[in-house]
């Protein structure tokens, strides 16, 4: 027999409701009846069950810092003010505190049915190296509970912020797992450029996947992302690259310029991130109406067949009040701010935090059929579409077969 048996749960694009084994931590079959008794059975009740909720753009080093009051007033408006505060606020970290930190965000990820999170780590003048050392052992301590993979982010710049080429080297050799990159945040086109250019000698010296987040702004000049694409294609990196917010250039009318886009990003195998709670909160403040919604161009990506996904990207932090780590929550919320409503757009909202974020993150073993590794959540509704709008409990969360979670709310309506 089996070691453990998820009793009758449904399972996207399968017919009725099935019996899932699970054996060294892998699906073992998938079927409408497992005969006998496993030493563990979770009784599913018709609930959904999908693999576990993936979180591919998170910065764990700065997020519940609840200092997000003192950057935000009413006189400031986006990221590149944003920025200066969230540096002055950097200044403060130790290990201790980051460490602290980015374990409560990730039990409440966790707690939340999330299995895998790409973490981005500061390597700047300003904390040197402290983010990625304190990552590692978040990304240590959350073995066989969830993913981490640590970004070794340039959040300073790498040209205007001198020595970062060379912390960003130290991070990967220490075991940063991917390589992160800013380039809009450089003062020239040239330096943007350069930025790029190392992250790219980066990668293919030390054979990293690279996360850039782009063109985060509303400057139609600003169009980095291009050069992404062409190094990508040209550099042997297809399939290894994910770029945030991509808007710049993109969030214009310009159409013939989108559509060159659209081309590069599916030669290149890219994977856009788009992380609605920050683009609804942060983008558009100093527009007068009508206001943008600060959001990528999410339909079009998909309609081209880019592989889009979706980030938490900030919580609780000096970008954004808010944010708990419930990427169900953000498939929700994207359905709104990406306008998919149909269906089939709901399901793409959920590949978005489930399959397509797993593929960004080049996750092995991804999925709910005999063979993946068993990263699974149970979900208490029945299908996707009562899954989006009940936000129910995550029943139970599994990490390669073994209970990491469970949530047993009681609601009572007296009637
Ligand atoms: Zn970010």
């Amino acid at each position: 027999m089996p070691e453990l048996v998820i009793r009758g749960a449904r399972i996207r694009g399968a017919q009725g409701i099935v019996d899932v084994a699970v054996d060294d931590g892998v699906v073992s079959e998938v079927s409408p009846h497992i005969g006998g008794q496993a030493q563990n059975e979770i009784p599913a009740g018709g609930r959904l069950l999908a693999p576990g909720f993936v979180n591919i753009h998170c910065h764990l080093d700065k997020c519940l810092t609840s200092t997000w009051a003192r950057v935000w007033d009413e006189s400031r408006s986006g990221a590149p003010q944003a920025i200066p505060g969230a540096t002055d606020i950097k200044r403060g970290f130790n290990e201790t505190d980051i460490v602290e930190r980015a374990t409560r965000a990730l039990n409440s990820s966790v707690l939340l049915g999330t299995t895998a999170v790409r973490a981005f780590a500061d390597v700047d003048s300003v904390g040197g190296l402290l983010a990625v050392k304190s990552l590692l052992k978040v990304r240590q301590r959350f073995k066989g509970i969830a993913d981490v993979q640590v970004v070794a982010f340039p959040q300073e710049g790498i040209v205007r912020d001198e020595g970062t080429e060379e912390l960003l080297e130290r991070a990967v050799e220490l075991g940063a797992d991917v390589i992160g990159a800013m380039p809009w945040y450089e003062k020239s086109h040239e330096a943007s450029k350069k930025h790029l250019d190392v992250t790219f000698s980066l990668a293919r010296k030390y054979d990293r996947d690279i996360h850039a987040l782009i063109d985060d702004n509303s400057d139609p000049n600003s169009r980095n992302i291009e050069y992404l694409l062409v190094k990508a294609s040209r550099e042997g990196m297809k399939g290894r690259v994910a770029a945030s917010h991509c808007r710049g250039g993109l969030d214009s009318p310009d159409e013939d310029y989108a559509r060159r886009i659209y081309g590069l990003a599916k030669e290149a195998g890219l994977t856009v991130v788009e992380n609605p709670h920050v683009s609804l909160f942060m983008y558009g403040r100093s527009d007068p109406h009508p206001v943008r919604r600060g959001v990528t161009r999410v339909k079009e990506f998909l309609r081209e067949g880019v592989n889009v996904a979706i980030g938490q990207d900030d919580m609780d932090d000096p970008y954004y009040p808010f944010g708990r780590g419930d990427m169900l929550e953000l498939a929700w919320l994207m359905c709104h701010a990406a306008h998919l409503g149909s269906l089939g757009e709901m399901e793409s909202s959920f590949d978005m935090v489930t399959y397509n974020a797993a593929k960004g993150m080049r996750l092995p073993k991804y999925g709910v059929e005999v063979g993946d590794y068993a990263d699974l959540v149970l979900l208490d509704a029945g299908s996707v579409h009562e899954t989006l709008r009940l936000q129910p409990d995550r029943t139970a969360v599994l990490k390669r077969g073994r209970l990491v979670a469970e949530t047993k709310s009681r609601r009572i309506l007296y009637s």
